[in-house]
């Protein structure tokens, strides 16, 4: 029989059991440092109670920022929709703060993020502990040899000061937890992409003015129930740079995930969702990361990501200490390969500047990623469940109890490329669509304007069969019919490629794909891509219909084409006898002959305006 660990007993308080350091475990920093002073986090001092409000967690930043004159810095990096200031910590061990002093200097760059989730705070907890451990008390202070670490303490600091006890009910603590969406109720982790708020601008000034070697998004989980503490995912399919994903597979996924269990966690080197929500035994399911998520940003930029994600059932000391291993684990990794991971970004950043290289050649980009089929068995640690018919709900459900359910589990691993593109010599957008071209602006994608009008051979899409969603998603009715389909291409409708001579005019956007951001412009452009403008609802305007026909006119143009069109009036009558619904309706029958007219063409419905270069030459841009 295996044995039972009884709730109360941590994580934590095992790691300590483990490494027979009871007393050093026991201890709380504040034997550190000038006597009598207690260094301890908010968190720490409440026994993990609480979490600190804004005011209160920059106030501890400041105190052990002043414990270490000369080794933090903190910037404010723009604004949230109430107002307040945004703000990043850097922990220079030099005092230097300079980015591209800190580049140079051959010293990597780590950025980790917090509560995007507002109510998922483990990470700014555990990141003034390590602040604490890495410049106050220095039990850390090596980790800042090769690295400059950059935290965000609060990411979406407007949903962090929406403070209740009610916003997280599938959580284990802290007593009082922000909330998930920023003051607009938007959700900051879908908007990387489309970047609707004005968290997500300053984030994207901000990545590029730092450009950091590595960045972590911290969060905590929702789903089943298992033994795990720390679950992380570090990208490393097939849509980011060859060189950097064997990386993160060989030596970063394995190294935190044997450094974390060595600290007294337990660590699952994936995200844990299942197949069936009602039955664990059926296995872990792939997950996705389209460019909407933080990390999923992340491969557009040539920069590796990590999601953490903490166990949301997991008392609140034990989340936070997990938080803080898998950090400082990655720190160490960051430490010891330093050179290898500045060289994999810089090749990966050149990769991207040469995708408008060689237009139309066999190298497909690949826009969506899914599951191939291929799963990996896996030794899973989960709990022993129930499964019963419920007459609440009517259905199965799964209740867990805290016996160890030891099993091995199929893991969906295998990711494919689900759609891809020939890579074209860049895109040319008309002037007009200006939302669209903000978005591209709000990204750092590099672009000119033509200065006269210019008349060229493009590729570009016809697309039919949009589905848009009807409920909203993210403040938008996108086509797509909703967040798990979100990644499925053909499901939202169909876009052609048909190569054209058409004519942009003066001020239009050009963007050439010889920029380190060249895969920002290609996921944003592609109505294929899961995350494009298109899908988002930029273009939906090119779906109306603007002109119809009276009735009175198009009985005169139906009877005219019925007499001179055989074949015409061979598919009219057709539909008549094969579709009821056509049959029945006057204007459907009317609206037959005005489909088939240049009248319809006139409106272009469905002609995405956005042409796919065959070459740049002869462009007149300035
Ligand atoms: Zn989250």
């Amino acid at each position: 029989m295996q044995p039972i660990l009884p709730e109360v007993y941590s994580m934590t308080q095992r790691s300590c059991v483990l490494f027979l350091s009871v007393l050093l475990c026991s201890l709380p920093h504040f034997v550190h440092g000038q006597a009598g002073a207690d260094w301890r986090t908010p968190a720490e001092a409440s026994d993990y109670r609480t979490t600190p409000d804004y005011a209160e967690t920059m106030a501890y930043i400041d105190r052990v920022a002043a414990s270490a004159p000369g080794q933090v810095k903190i910037e404010n990096f723009g604004k949230t929709g109430l107002g307040r200031d945004l703000k990043i910590v850097i922990v220079s061990k030099d005092g230097v703060f300079d980015p591209a002093a800190i580049h140079a200097s051959g010293r990597a760059i780590l950025l980790v993020q917090n509560s995007i989730h507002a109510g998922e705070m483990d990470g700014k907890d555990a990141c003034l502990a390590l602040l604490r451990d890495l410049i106050q008390n220095k039990d850390r202070a090596k980790l800042l040899d090769h690295v400059v670490f950059v935290f965000i303490p609060v990411y979406n600091l407007d949903g962090h000061e929406r403070r209740s006890m009610y916003t997280r009910i599938n959580q284990n603590g802290p007593e009082v937890a922000g909330w998930r969406g920023n003051a607009s109720n938007l959700n900051l982790n879908r908007d990387y992409m489309k970047a609707d708020a004005p968290e997500t601008r300053a984030f994207l000034k901000m990545f590029h003015r730092w450009l950091p070697d590595f960045f972590v998004d911290d969060h905590v989980t929702d789903g089943m129930d298992y033994q795990y503490d720390v679950t992380f995912a570090a990208d490393a399919g097939p849509d980011v740079a060859p060189a950097t994903a064997k990386w993160i597979r060989e030596t970063v996924t394995p190294g935190l995930d044997a450094a974390v269990n060595a600290a007294g966690h337990m660590s699952f080197p994936a995200l844990i969702n299942l197949n069936d929500d009602t039955d664990p035994a059926q296995g872990l399911s792939f997950s996705n990361n389209p460019p909407r998520f933080s990390t999923g940003q992340m491969i557009l930029e040539n920069r590796p990501g990590l999601l953490v994600e903490l166990h949301m059932l997991k008392d609140y000391k034990t989340r936070v200490t997990g938080n803080y291993e898998i950090l400082r684990a990655l720190l160490e990794v960051l430490n010891r390969d330093t050179a290898k991971v500045i060289a994999l970004n810089r090749e990966a950043d050149a990769g991207a500047a040469r995708l408008g290289a060689h237009p139309f050649s066999n190298d497909r980009f690949p826009l969506a990623t899914d599951w191939s089929g291929e799963a990996t068995p896996v030794v899973f640690h989960g709990y022993q469940f129930t499964r019963a018919l419920s007459e609440v709900s009517g259905a199965m459900w799964v209740s867990y109890r805290h016996e160890p359910w030891n099993v091995t589990l199929p893991l969906g691993t295998g990711a494919k490329v689900s759609a891809s593109i020939p890579v074209p010599a860049g895109y040319i957008i008309p002037p007009q669509w200006t939302h669209a071209i903000d978005v591209l602006a709000a990204h750092d994608v590099n672009f000119a304007h033509t200065t006269t009008a210019w008349t060229g051979k493009v590729e570009r899409y016809k697309c039919s069969g949009m589905q848009w969603q009807g409920h909203p998603f993210e403040g938008r009715h996108p086509i797509f019919p909703g967040e798990s389909a979100g990644a499925q291409p053909g499901r939202y409708g169909q876009c052609t490629l048909t190569t054209e001579t058409l004519t942009f005019p003066a001020g239009s956007v050009v963007v050439a794909l010889d920029q380190r951001l060249s895969k920002v412009a290609i996921q944003w452009l592609e109505p294929d891509a899961p995350d494009s403008a298109l899908r988002w609802g930029f273009f939906d305007s090119i779906f109306e219909q603007k002109e119809y026909g009276e009735a009175y006119v198009l009985e005169k143009l139906a009877r005219q084409d019925l007499a001179k069109d055989p074949a015409l009036k061979a598919e009219f009558e057709h539909r008549i006898q094969t579709d009821p619904r056509f049959a029945a309706s006057p204007e459907a029958r009317l609206e037959f002959f005005y489909d088939r007219s240049p009248w319809y063409q006139e409106n272009h419905v469905g002609e995405y305006p956005v042409g796919r270069l065959l070459s740049l030459e002869g462009l007149p841009v300035q």
